[in-house]
């Protein structure tokens, strides 16, 4: 009974909007991105979602993090640039000084739950201009204060699994699940942002509360570092796709096929890991040309 648009977002689709690259195109078009987030304890997350950013065509990378992290990672992601963040026990402290004019910043990887990380978060959402991918502890650190979406200049991209959602509305996790549709436009609507609802189907939103599905994917995605792996697709894909709506579709289909293709031949579901999708872009890309 609902008169929103709602439809089905499949290969189709993919292969109608997803961008070729130019000739004569440079990697000033294909999109300057900073990811922001990172402990002592968790360099991986944050390493997962660079170089998946890098993987998914993202011209330049930079990664903001705490000390620790950049030297755990400088070796293996040699395509990054690092920015050293003030840091306290392993955390991110501050992100004051931090340049923030980028093509597109995901925040929240790795980057843990301490009381700095409200402030970290609200500093970025109000001082950039462009669109901002929020993640993991970055949607811990917004259930704090969702009214800082509000009064934003560039688009926010929420991308929760169902327990992160449900926090953000203050439901549970099965009431969320009763109504997904419904619970998640009513939350894009209220704060003027775009959502990724993740599962096993994952649901689209725009701030319009125009929604599509994708259905690509399968079990060996349940596994810590998938998550990570995907917000780097899609900040790839938000700094060049024609609109932000068809990057989020584009990349939760890739992320999720990439996954079907890898399972069905040198993987399986059981030992699949997020570098695995990462790496597994390629054949992805070659199937869609
Ligand atoms: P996160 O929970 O943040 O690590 O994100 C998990 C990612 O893996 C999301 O993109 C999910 O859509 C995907 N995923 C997890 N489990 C499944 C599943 N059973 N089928 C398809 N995709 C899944
Ligand atoms: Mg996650």
């Amino acid at each position: 009974p609902s008169q929103h648009k709602r439809s089905f977002y499949g290969k189709a689709q993919v292969q109608s909007t997803f961008p070729t690259r130019n000739s004569f195109s440079h990697k000033g078009k294909h999109g300057k991105g900073l990811v922001i987030g990172g402990a002592s304890t968790m360099p991986g997350s944050v390493g997962l979602t660079s170089r998946a950013a890098l993987r998914g065509g993202a011209g330049l990378l930079t990664l903001a993090t705490v000390p620790s992290v950049i030297q755990a990672l400088a070796s293996s992601t040699l395509e990054a640039t690092y920015i050293s963040l003030q840091d306290l026990n392993g955390y991110i402290l501050d992100v004051k000084g931090l340049d923030l004019s980028y093509d597109g910043i995901a925040i929240g990887m790795g980057m843990g739950r301490h009381e700095e990380a409200v402030q970290v978060l609200q500093k970025v959402l109000q001082k950039a201009s462009c669109p901002v991918v929020i993640d993991a502890d970055g949607l811990y650190a917004l259930e704090k204060d969702t009214s800082i979406l509000d009064d934003r200049d560039g688009p926010s991209i929420l991308t929760p699994h169902p327990g992160e959602m449900a926090h953000l509305l203050g439901v549970s996790i099965p009431e969320l699940l009763s109504k997904p549709f419904a619970y998640t436009r009513s939350f894009a609507e209220k704060h003027h942002v775009f959502i990724v609802l993740k599962g096993a189907f994952t649901i689209i939103t725009n701030p319009e509360g125009e929604q599509w599905v994708t259905d690509t994917g399968n079990p060996g995605l349940a596994k810590g570092g998938s998550g990570d792996a995907l917000s780097g697709i899609l900040l790839a894909y938000i700094m060049q796709d024609q609109t932000i709506g068809d990057a989020l579709c584009n990349g939760t289909w890739i992320h999720g096929y990439t996954a079907e293709l890898l399972t069905a031949e040198r993987h399986s579901e059981h030992d699949l890991l997020a570098n695995d999708i990462i790496e597994g872009l390629a054949q992805t890309y070659r199937t869609l040309s």
